[in-house]
């Protein structure tokens, strides 16, 4: 690829709304541009990673047996009236009207136009098992959406479904997929981790996320060093049930003084000490049986206005809910019986903007659970270090692992693929039989294995950037070596080696793009650090009378010397 004919546009600056690195540089380095919220363009330099990204996904998928085809992104509402899914899905699921009034869903997955795929097509045991996957636009109405392609609307993922005919073999398709993750998140070349998951309302038997290590990610990942245990928070909190509820009522009874360090509050958070984050207090007023009692809460922002977390008392469900405006906060929490009482006034106390969680100190803070209340809590004095701890989080770093095997760790991750042990869930209410070996009708075993596609560019973001821009791995970046010839136009020699290095690339089957703009060397090299391209060769006049290329790789701080002819070699 040359430059000059290819689409390049980077911008100075990231626009407003852009709040985490990825969306931000993302942005500059004209990979994506925003349409409507949630909704993006992928422009050329951003399409070119999303198709490296399905070009691995799709090898791996093919290794492992399972069979690509392409399913509709409007479905018939009947499909998913089938499932209940139509009304379980809620809002998040996009409804459309044809002409004739007929409703439509637009895919959020595919579960049920797979399984009408399946009961009219398999008839026999001897036709299982199978895989089937597709690569496919998915649309869900997230409430907030946000953070660029990392939470769109509009979105790429690749689904697969899995058939089996009995339990044994659906587990058996399980680890066949889980393997295949496995080996497609290590040929990204991103660090990431295999969590235990909830199955949550699809339902099921057994559920694995995958996750981009990064301490931006929204999830928290709960894993002992010194054993393979390893589960999302969700999954994790689930087996301690019970166990720290105490603390809140010991609290009330013996409000000891105590202290919390600020680094035991941002640990628990998985937060930096040098992050940025802009925290409000609120106080809430509760009336109950004519007392009126106060209880305060401490929101941690991260960004402008990103409300990342509130880990307060033990509100049934509401243990990882993210609110965005004080006025959310009210409605949830006034909406609990016996949580707020029939009163329940929220004033904003104080705002504290752009400190770091290092320098928190003094601060109004504490909890509330239905009939407990921390009163009068103060981080740098009362709370003792326990009961803050039970407020953040049911497991906490230090925990022993369910295992036995240690003590627990907990990191933040993205979540960028999900397998999930589905059972008959939806072949039970889609009526999807085979016949078995004694010829008898049997519902199918499913399976169903989902990657974001599209998140995964922001997550490999998040986990490898810096000032200069981004640092892509080089199995997804957009190119693999940029070629940068200094005054191609004034030099023959140097137009010469370059058309030479070139051609060398190109037929050693390496992915480059040759600089032929014309730009000064400042603003070439900088667009190239920014869209981050893993290898720069610097092809000048002074250098090839020395017999000399000059290499540097987007992680090196100075470039090296490197003959010409030893260049192709030396960049795989
Ligand atoms: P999340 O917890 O982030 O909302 P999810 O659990 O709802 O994700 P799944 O239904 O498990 O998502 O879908 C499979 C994969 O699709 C996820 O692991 C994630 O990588 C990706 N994905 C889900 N929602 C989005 C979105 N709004 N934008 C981009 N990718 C998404
Ligand atoms: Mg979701
Ligand atoms: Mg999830
Ligand atoms: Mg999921």
């Amino acid at each position: 690829m040359r430059a000059s004919r290819f689409f390049i546009s980077t911008l100075k600056d990231a626009p407003s709304d852009a709040e985490i690195v990825s969306h931000q540089l993302m942005m500059r380095a004209g990979m994506i541009k925003r349409l409507g919220s949630g909704i993006y363009t992928y422009m050329p330099m951003g399409l070119r990673v999303i198709r490296k990204v399905e070009a691995i996904i799709r090898d791996e998928m093919n290794k492992s047996s399972a069979i690509e085809l392409l399913m509709p992104l409007v479905q018939p509402a009947e499909l998913w009236q089938e499932t209940g899914r139509w009304t379980k899905m809620g809002d998040e699921l996009m409804r459309v009207k044809d002409r004739h009034g007929r409703e439509y869903a637009i895919q959020p997955t595919s579960e049920e136009v797979i399984t009408d795929v399946v009961r009219s097509e398999i008839k026999s045991y001897r036709q299982l098992p199978l895989n089937f996957y597709h690569i496919q636009t998915k649309f869900r109405d997230e409430r907030r959406p946000r953070f660029g392609l990392m939470r769109g609307r509009e979105f790429t993922m690749k689904d697969a479904y899995s058939f089996d005919r009995d339990l044994a073999g659906m587990q058996a398709s399980y680890k066949i997929m889980f393997d295949a993750y496995t080996r497609i998140f290590t040929r990204f070349g991103l660090k990431f981790r295999a969590v235990a998951a909830d199955n949550g309302a699809i339902g099921g038997s057994g559920s694995h996320e995958f996750h981009v290590i990064a301490h931006t990610g929204e999830d928290a990942l709960v894993y002992c060093p010194t054993s393979d245990y390893a589960a999302n928070m969700e999954a994790a909190e689930a087996l301690q049930t019970g166990e720290r509820a105490a603390p809140a009522q010991e609290l009330v009874k013996t409000p000891t003084p105590g202290t919390v360090k600020c680094e035991t509050v941002a640990a628990l958070l998985g937060l930096e000490l040098s992050q940025t984050v802009k925290t409000i207090a609120l106080t809430v007023e509760t009336e109950k049986d004519g007392k009126v009692s106060k209880a305060y809460f401490m929101l941690l922002l991260r960004g402008d206005h990103e409300l990342n977390e509130i880990k307060v008392g033990k509100v049934p469900g509401l243990a990882n809910h993210r609110f965005t405006t004080e006025a959310e906060l009210l409605e949830v929490y006034g909406s609990i019986p016996g949580f707020l009482g029939p009163i329940g006034t929220l004033q904003p106390v104080t705002v504290v903007a752009d400190r770091t969680v290092a320098n928190m100190s003094d601060f109004v803070c504490g909890a509330n659970a239905a009939d407990f209340h921390y009163t009068g809590a103060n981080w740098g004095r009362d709370l003792p270090e326990p009961h803050i701890v039970a407020d953040l989080r049911n497991v906490v770093a230090g925990d022993a692992s369910p295992d036995g095997q240690g003590v627990l760790a907990i990191e933040r991750g993205i979540e960028v693929g999900h397998v999930f042990q589905l059972g008959t869930a939806y072949s039970e209410s889609m009526k999807a039989t085979f016949l078995d070996e004694n010829g008898k009708p049997a519902p199918l075993q499913m399976g169903c294995y989902g990657i974001g596609v599209t998140r995964i560019l922001g997550a490999a973001i998040e986990q490898n950037f810096d000032d200069k821009g981004i640092i892509w791995p080089a199995a997804i970046a957009p190119f693999e070596v940029v070629l940068c010839p200094m005054g191609m136009d004034r030099s023959e020699l140097v137009k010469e080696e370059t058309e030479k290095l070139y051609a060398a690339l190109q037929a050693a089957g390496v992915d480059v793009i040759l600089d032929d703009r014309g730009q000064r060397p400042g603003a070439m090299f900088a667009d190239w650090e920014l869209i981050g391209v893993p290898h720069r060769v610097v092809i000048g006049e002074r250098g090839l009378k020395e017999g000399k290329l000059e290499y540097q790789g987007r992680r090196d701080t100075e470039a090296t010397g490197v003959a010409p002819a030893d260049i192709v070699a030396f960049i795989q």
